[in-house]
């Protein structure tokens, strides 16, 4: 039995950190569905039914390259949330003694230390300087 499973999955895709994601998803809907029966919240059953074809389709899928991609795209998006949330946690952390600036050129976030007045603001990254009120 165990072999057969073995075989069939050969060459699909199977479970990637996207797949989990919307198990996770499907879950979510599933509990929400059994919470709110009424109204509006009838409207995450369907949901739920949609996330998990989407899951198995995944699953059992052998178009690799696809899933690998929007797996690649999924990994992507979450670092960057997680980057950003980094950030800011970093920013408010920091808030008492550094003041922070978006480099208008690349955009890059610089720290500049609070109360010194108007400065002139050199970006670490590409060169560019602008004035700002720490
Ligand atoms: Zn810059």
């Amino acid at each position: 039995m165990k072999e057969r499973l073995v075989r069939f999955m050969t060459g699909r895709n199977g479970h990637d950190e996207l797949n989990r994601f919307l198990l996770v998803l499907d879950l979510l809907f599933l509990l929400l569905s059994a919470i709110f029966r009424e109204g509006s919240g009838r409207i995450f059953w369907p949901l739920a039914v949609v996330f998990l074809i989407i899951t198995y389709f995944r699953m059992f899928s052998r178009d690799l390259v696809r899933r690998g991609e929007e797996n690649a795209r999924y990994l992507q998006l979450l670092s960057r949330i997680n980057g950003s949330f980094r950030l800011s946690r970093e920013k408010w952390s920091q808030r008492k003694d550094y003041k922070f600036f978006v480099c208008p050129e690349c955009k890059t976030t610089l720290r500049v230390p609070k109360g010194r007045g108007k400065i002139k603001i050199v970006c670490r990254k590409c060169g560019h300087s602008f004035t700002g009120k720490s």
